[in-house]
């Protein structure tokens, strides 16, 4: 009963699951051919960055 009514529903972004950022993960190879695994970070390009989907606007 204490629900308040929100105008939309944030639904968590399924690509970064919420997060609004992806980690990826890649691979160096350094000049003595050492792996170097980095991550990187990078803003969510499905939710922009906001971690949740944005509402279907009106047309
Ligand atoms: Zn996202």
């Amino acid at each position: 009963m204490s629900d308040l009514t929100v105008g939309f529903k944030r639904i968590p972004c399924s690509d970064c699951n919420g997060t609004g950022e992806l980690r990826i993960e890649s691979e160096n190879i350094n000049e003595n051919f050492d792996v170097e695994k980095q991550t990187v970070i990078t803003e969510c390009p499905l939710c922009l960055g906001l971690g949740f989907m944005l509402p279907a606007g009106p047309q």
